[in-house]
């Protein structure tokens, strides 16, 4: 029976470059569809750039361009890593479309005909200076439990606690850094708490249901809650203008949240795709629809894609997702990919690196399993696993015997052995390794494949076609022993095909066949086929490239939006985050080169009256008469001893009138940020520095 399957991959925000962490989801979603079609499916593979939000926004405006210009260049770049990976979309759109606004209107249209939309006035912060509301990740203030700086809207990096942006102390915009304003607004909220919602998720999140895997459904109870507990909050769906999205039919100024049209966005590129091909899209969306729907995400993002987008689905007159594939994510040598490190790999490095695609395909899928566990990348490992499995044992059967069948056979060969049990034993676990591909277990399908492998090569140690071609009157052995390898090899080819595409395309050549699919597994090539030269397929990994590609990324620091989020760690958060990052983490040379550092002799130090934590210190540099500045560092150090000193201050500050008279300038100290130690340590320079001299 041929199924009609549609799949999707999460749609990656158009503000950052692909990642390795995000391509073990599109090399685990193209594997399986890629073997879907190899099987005889009608199997479609849609994604899209996700491109609203203020991130979006405010990073085109910090370029200089529009929203539009920024999210086709990214989409040209997105584009462009996948296809170098051999991510084989079928249709790869973007959110800010004709199709996918459409859908959103139309879905949107039907919730509120079903009394599942509502309004509500929320206060929220807005800033004045930039004229919008801010995302709570825009704003930045002091922790309310251990008082660390700079922290976000929601919650402290310092400590970990989880507060509102009104709880922060002193909150200022990571926009523009003006004070944030309280504001009255309407938001439109999807009622996720009616209980004609609720029923709708506890049986289509239910284990014995089968949407989910058993941790994910797991998940969802613990969201769910006990029946009647009712633990659901209706979503936020709306957002206020100044913003880039689709504008609310009905409600000017008020925008669809960007969360609200990423799912969406698989039926806007589903339905360019049926545009283009002739498919009819109500076959795969319609409610009794009998063609398949999957979803492969990341484990973050399972709230949006198990919670509200079928319920969304379910109330707008849909069909809802078959199944919901989530993954774990990637942590490089066993931790979390790091910019220092230099393993927070970008798609592009490891290219222009020029490793081969095909190596980090087959190493994701030696490891990838159903489970939503985090996977590794063990460099060293990568290096030994691709050179011993697919270059020393898979395409070492090939290369070993295909010199002789051109050289002494004229490049035809000779009848297989159908009885061989090398062939045997591939030919009998095909089926099986193809449940496991079903499975999504391709880890334990590629320990079966490198079982068959040795055995195929077991096979050619045995017949030794290399001494055979020496001896004379051994033709028919050798014709024999080399076809024998090859059609192992071409065997073991089909069953490796989802996973090396590439590789594949150059052995049908090499073979001079059709495309394999999944059925001539159970074939072999007629004697008398006559193949084409061999080419190299693959050379072995130099861990000298690894070196290479590792210096790359530790270099590649400039322009980091991912900066705090490496994985797509509750996405809609990290959306907001990369852009606060954008704006905040980096200051440019110029920026920096605003601030006067000069090196500072303290000349005299003395207590001052009244005051708890100040010392008042006379600081040469170089000018007229000394400097007067008031430090609070008066905890750490009794001022006699800091006579004589040098170090450092900044000599462009705006003079401050304090209480105690006026200080010119400040001098920089190192403390613990959540001062718990206490400690206090000013700054010197080394030996030879004088009093004047520029600190840049
Ligand atoms: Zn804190």
């Amino acid at each position: 029976m041929t199924r009609k399957i549609l799949v999707t991959s999460a749609l990656p925000y158009a503000n950052g470059a692909i990642h390795l962490g995000h391509l073990v989801e599109y090399i685990q979603t193209d594997i399986w569809v890629r073997f879907q079609k190899m099987r005889g499916h009608e199997c479609w593979y849609v994604c899209a750039d996700d491109t609203h939000g203020t991130p979006i926004m405010l990073r085109a405006e910090k370029e200089g361009i529009t929203p539009e210009a920024l999210i086709q260049r990214v989409h040209g770049e997105h584009f462009r890593d996948f296809s170098g990976f051999q991510v084989g979309f079928d249709n790869y759109y973007s959110t800010h479309s004709d199709e996918t606004r459409a859908c959103a209107n139309d879905i949107y249209g039907k919730l509120k005909a079903a009394g599942l939309i509502e309004t509500r006035t929320i206060e929220q912060f807005y800033d004045p200076v930039k004229q919008m509301f801010l995302p709570d990740r825009f704003i930045k203030g002091e922790c309310p439990k251990c008082h660390a700086k700079d922290q976000y809207g929601d919650n402290c990096e310092a400590c970990g606690a989880a507060y509102a942006p009104t709880d922060l102390i002193e909150p200022y915009s990571a926009v523009s850094g003006a004070k944030p304003e309280l504001r009255n607004s309407e938001h439109y909220f999807f009622k996720l708490s009616d209980p004609r919602c609720e029923s709708f998720l506890r049986k289509y999140t239910s284990r014995d249901n089968g949407v989910l895997q058993p941790e994910a459904a797991n998940k969802m109870q613990e969201w769910l809650g006990e029946p009647g507990e009712n633990k659901l909050t209706d979503w936020d769906i709306s957002r206020d203008a100044p913003y880039f999205g689709f504008e609310i039919p009905g409600a000017q100024g008020k925008y669809f949240y960007v969360w609200l049209d990423a799912p969406i966005g698989y039926m806007g590129s589903f339905r360019n795709l049926c545009g283009k091909k002739g498919l009819d899209f109500d076959e795969y969306f319609k409610p009794d629809s009998q063609a398949e729907l999957y979803h492969f995400i990341g484990k973050d993002i399972l709230y949006f894609h198990a919670l509200f987008w079928p319920a969304e689905l379910a109330h707008a007159g849909y069909r809802t997702p078959t199944k919901i594939f989530a993954h774990g994510f990637l942590t490089v040598d066993g931790a979390k990919m790091s910019k220092s490190r230099g393993t927070f790999i970008t798609a592009e490095s490891y290219l222009n690196t020029g490793l081969n695609p095909e190596w980090l395909r087959y190493y994701y899928a030696a490891k990838l399993s159903a489970t939503m566990e985090d996977i590794d990348l063990n460099l060293e490992d990568f290096v030994a696993r691709v050179n011993s499995d697919l270059v020393g044992k898979y395409v070492n059967i090939a290369s070993r015997s295909a010199g002789f069948i051109a050289k002494r056979f004229n490049g035809q060969l000779a009848p297989a052995q159908a009885d061989l049990p090398a062939i045997r034993a591939i030919q009998e676990a095909a089926e099986r390794i193809a449940e496991l591909y079903e499975a999504r277990e391709f880890g334990k399908a590629m320990r079966e494949v490198m079982l068959l492998t040795d055995a195929a090569n077991q096979y050619v140690d045995s017949v030794k076609p290399w001494e055979l071609a020496k001896q004379e009157g051994k033709e028919v052995e050798l014709h024999a022993a080399c076809t024998n390898a090859l059609n192992l090899f071409r065997l073991l080819t089909v069953l490796l095909k989802p996973i090396l595409p590439a590789v594949t395309a150059k052995v049908e050549k090499f073979f001079n066949i059709a495309p394999l699919g999944w059925a001539d597994a159970q074939t072999l090539l007629a004697a008398g086929h006559a193949i084409n030269p061999y080419e190299h397929l693959m050379t072995r990994i130099d861990p000298k490239l690894i070196e290479k590609l590792v210096d790359a990324n530790k270099e590649s620091l400039a322009p980091a939006p991912e900066q705090h989020s490496q994985q797509r760690h509750a996405e809609h958060q990290q959306k907001e985050v990369q852009a606060a990052a954008a704006e905040t983490a980096y200051c440019t040379i110029d920026d920096f080169g605003k601030v006067d550092l000069r090196i500072a002799k303290i000349v005299d130090a003395s207590h001052v009256e009244g005051a708890d934590k100040l010392i008042r210190l006379q600081l040469d540099i170089g000018e007229e008469k000394p400097r007067q500045v008031f430090a609070g560092i008066k905890s750490a150090y009794d001022p006699a001893t800091l006579v004589g000193r040098l170090t450092v201050m900044v000599a462009n500050l705006a003079p401050r009138k304090m209480k105690f008279g006026l200080s010119e300038g400040m001098v920089l100290a190192a403390s613990d940020p959540e001062g718990k130690t206490g400690g206090l340590y000013i700054l010197s320079p080394d030996a030879g520095a004088q009093p004047g001299m520029r600190v840049k």
